[in-house]
């Protein structure tokens, strides 16, 4: 990828640092790879279009450390869990053999798994020797007349949240546009009811939370013409064109799919988020505001009153539980503001969140949601989380994986929240499911066990009480001797 065309994508309209900075998004120091480089992001956001096979043409390094670390689900083909890499060694490169490996991998993939498309990403050592993979992609697609995509986001060209957008815009000049979506069926429409298309921008389908929502779309006449990328399928983000509006699901890594798809097909978009029963509610609200059709906007109304009062009554007995308990969040998402909104739902108090990737208009939501001075956690190292936990007196550590074994080792409640999670909280049932995962997790008999004088270490004759603790008490928060040895 040329320099120029990757300032351009560092220089995008609709992001906010635009706003703030002429430049644009920060541009990658050494070492800043750490958090994800561009290949990987670019690989993250196309891997849940099932039905494709995603070669790495690279070190085996590239794909061993980064494959299908998002937990989405399928409906259907399972073939983008096939981890499938050209594994270039140092004799490759010194031959220089690198186009002929890419191009029999190609071949191998196609021949063995007839994919509905085969994607290339390219990585360091291949764009570092100068490997053309747009030409070797352009000839196997000729041979054997299947679409073969170069998605160029190797790893030095910058960060993760711009190998997102390099993705984005692969799909959006090289797939979008290639096929019609297919006709309505029949007696699908009429007596009032018309189906609208609609694409799911930055949606992942994350431990199959989509499935919550298709449903309530499809009762409405909401036709999903693609979600970008979760369960996706290739023919799918082909006729992404063709929708009525597009909305930007929670996160803004592909934001520049929704401008560009403005741009050059006029489909007006929104960001908008499924987490939580007000924003939930809103994001249907959205869709049928900007869809002209008045009957749409009276099924909405009637959908929203019958799911709000239908989860108002499934989620009674499930807030008495959790009346009263507070959470330290530590998203590091972008939209923070909406997991708070769920949270307060339920009844929980948020005693601070983080904020790291937030935009200043997130921000202002989680003021508006927690009040002027919500303590924003801009630094989410283990030992300052911790601390915050302690002084804000809370019940549970709601973050992503990577925080996991820091809760852990202090022995204190932690529900996953990030990407690699195993429970969908999106739309009205994801409510339910956040509400019955917060009270396993706060409930757990685990807690009083752990934090327990092991047998070995009771006097003789004393009961053994990490035998028999029947809930955790209703402090839930570590001793001092807990945290001190979780960071011996
Ligand atoms: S693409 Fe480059 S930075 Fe990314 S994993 Fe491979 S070698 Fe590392």
């Amino acid at each position: 990828m040329k320099q120029k065309d990757i300032a351009a994508l560092l220089d995008e309209p609709a992001c906010e640092h635009n706003q703030k900075a002429k430049s644009g998004c920060a541009k990658p120091k050494p070492g800043a790879t750490a958090g994800g480089c561009a290949f990987d992001g670019a690989q993250i956001a196309l891997l849940p279009i099932v039905d494709v096979a995603h070669i790495v043409h690279g070190s085996i390094a590239c794909a061993g450390s980064a494959w299908d670390n998002r937990g989405t689900r399928s409906t259907g083909p399972e073939l983008f869990k096939l981890g499938m890499t050209t594994d270039l060694t140092e004799q490759d490169v010194i031959m220089g053999r690198g186009e002929k490996r890419l191009f029999h991998g190609i071949k191998q993939a196609i021949e063995t798994y007839q994919p509905a498309a085969v994607f290339v990403y390219n990585t360091c050592v291949p764009a570092l020797i100068g490997d053309d993979i747009g030409a070797v992609c352009k000839a196997a697609a000729e041979r054997w007349g299947t679409p073969v995509i170069p998605v160029d986001a190797a790893g030095f060209y910058g960060t993760k949240n711009l190998g997102n957008r390099i993705a984005g815009e692969t799909m959006v000049k090289q797939v979008c546009g290639g096929r019609e979506p297919d006709p309505v069926p029949a007696g699908v429409e009429g007596d009032g009811f018309t189906v609208h298309n609609v694409n799911l921008i930055g949606e992942y389908n994350i431990a199959g939370e989509l499935w919550h929502v298709l449903p309530l779309l499809d009762e409405l006449g909401l036709r999903v013409l693609c979600t970008l990328s979760g369960d996706a399928r290739f023919r799918e983000v082909q006729t992404m064109h063709r929708a009525d509006v597009n909305m930007m699901v929670c996160s803004k890594a592909m934001i520049n799919v929704a401008r560009q798809l403005q741009e050059r097909y006029g489909t007006p978009w929104f960001e908008g988020s499924f987490y939580g029963v007000a924003d939930m509610s809103q994001a249907l609200r959205d869709f049928a505001r900007r869809i002209d059709d008045p009957a749409l906007g009276a099924r909405t109304e009637a959908l929203i009153a019958r799911e709000e009062a239908r989860l108002r009554a499934a989620l009674a007995p499930w807030r008495e539980r959790l009346a009263g308990k507070r959470a330290l969040l530590y998203t590091g998402g972008v939209k923070s503001w909406s997991i708070v909104s769920a949270l307060q739902d339920l009844g929980l108090t948020v005693v601070a969140t983080g904020t790291k990737k937030s935009t200043e208009d997130d921000k202002a939501r989680i003021r508006a949601l927690m009040g002027e001075d919500a303590p924003m956690i801009e630094d989410g190292n283990p030992r300052a989380l911790l601390d915050l936990y302690k002084r804000h007196d809370a019940d549970v550590m709601i973050a992503g994986g990577r925080n996991m074994y820091t809760a852990l080792k202090a022995r204190i409640p932690f529900l996953d929240i990030n990407q690699e999670r195993e429970f969908g909280y999106a739309g009205y049932a994801g409510m339910l499911e956040l509400a019955r995962q917060l009270c396993v997790t706060l409930e757990s008999p685990i807690w009083a066990a752990v934090r327990s004088a092991p047998p070995w270490a009771l006097p003789a004759g004393a009961p053994d009480t990490a035998q028999a603790p029947a809930a955790a008490p209703s402090s839930a928060r570590p001793t001092a001797e807990h945290e001190a040895a979780s960071h011996a």
